[in-house]
């Protein structure tokens, strides 16, 4: 039974209630990266209860990393970003289980790290990593939420597999790895990101979700475009779902 009074602000809200809140407390959510907008969400997962967060990201904290991403200060350059990242979170709220994992996503690894999650949230900086998980999550029939961001802007897109459209069914075009340094990111694009896709994963995880879309932020101006996607019967990866 989650602390009622704890939660008791976010309980009140009807998307909510004691039955969001207890979905929430009984799930399992992954979070793959731990840049900008994995940090966020994850400290908004265990800020809002999330029974158990796995955290999968391989990089040390740098000195570059700390204009956007919470959960990391001055103490912690130089050390992995899952163990930082567990200590605080366990300092935010110690009812929630904390699972850290030193390492990189890839197609070979992505089932065993995933398995077992109630959502999976993408917080990567890369397509190929992007792509693998869509994979993992299609065969293991996991929901997840792709984020993104460069400059200014965003992408938000949930995939509830065999419901809604894959990222291969959207044929999302690539953007380069390591862009934020070279190309600029605005720190509150990510908190804009985030706070949208972990509100996306929250209706997930309490049965709320039933469409499929793209949501495009934009921090500069403040604005959030959604386009309705849809499936694509002949996809690669999910096609074979009805
Ligand atoms: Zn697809």
């Amino acid at each position: 039974m989650p602390d009622i009074n704890r939660y008791a602000g976010q309980i009140a809200l009807n998307d909510i209630s004691i039955d969001g809140q207890k979905r929430l407390s009984g799930s399992t959510v992954t979070v793959v990266g731990l840049g900008g907008n994995g940090a966020i969400a994850a400290e908004l997962f265990a800020r809002m209860g999330i029974g158990r967060i796995r955290l999968i990201d391989n990089d040390n904290v740098r000195e570059n990393n700390l204009h956007r991403q919470f959960l990391y200060g001055e103490d912690d350059l130089g050390k992995p970003k899952v163990i930082s990242a567990a200590g605080r979170l366990k300092a935010i709220n110690r009812s929630v289980d904390v699972e850290p994992a030193n390492d990189y996503l890839t197609v070979k690894n992505s089932a065993t790290l995933l398995k077992g999650s109630s959502l999976v949230y993408d917080g990567t900086d890369n397509f190929a990593s992007r792509y693998a998980i869509n994979s993992a999550c299609v065969d293991l029939g996991i929901p997840f939420v792709m984020t993104s961001s460069l400059q200014y802007w965003g992408e938000i897109i949930p995939v509830l597999p065999g419901k809604t459209a894959c990222l291969k069914c959207l044929n999302i075009p690539g953007v380069e790895e390591g862009s934020c340094s070279r190309i600029g990111i605005f720190p509150p694009a990510v908190a804009l990101v985030a706070a949208i896709a972990v509100s996306t994963a929250v209706s997930i995880l309490t049965g709320k979700l039933e469409a499929g879309y793209i949501k495009i932020a934009d921090a500069r101006n403040g604005t959030v475009e959604t386009i309705i996607t849809e499936r694509n019967p002949a996809c690669p990866v999910c096609g074979k779902l009805t």
